[in-house]
């Protein structure tokens, strides 16, 4: 990712930095969080990571066994888009969908209530930021 500028007052923004030094704007959500449904607990996130089974241990979700053990999807930030982008791990052995469809290679950007899941059946994570 390139480096970027607040869009709230311009300052030179690294990718690594979660608010403009200068003006505390923070251009994405600082955590995004995944809620199970089957079990209603929840996980959080702050950083840009690849999220497997470890990752969502928490949830203590029966359907982790569906999960890829290395990495299900990819959290990653994105200040030009305003959000947060996940990205499917296309080696896995079962797709991760958004909502109603496979969750494109390109990614796609997640608003609060969007639902991740494997192939829309297992393991039914909601959005929320
Ligand atoms: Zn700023």
């Amino acid at each position: 990712m390139a480096d970027s500028k607040c869009s709230h007052c311009g300052q030179p923004l690294r990718e690594t930095e979660r608010r403009c030094p200068s003006c505390l704007y923070a251009p994405v959500p600082l955590e995004v969080h995944l809620r199970s449904g089957n079990t209603g607990k929840t996980v959080t996130f702050k950083t840009a990571m690849e999220v497997g089974r470890g990752g969502l241990a928490g949830l203590a979700d029966p359907d982790l066994t569906f999960c890829e053990s290395g990495f299900q999807f990819r959290l990653s930030l994105s200040p030009e888009a305003g959000g947060w982008i996940v990205y499917p791990n296309p080696n896995a052995t079962n797709p991760t969908w958004l909502n109603d469809s496979p969750l494109p290679e390109t990614g796609a950007v997640v608003q609060a209530g969007d639902v991740l899941s494997i192939k829309g059946k297992r393991l039914l994570l909601t959005i929320d930021l």
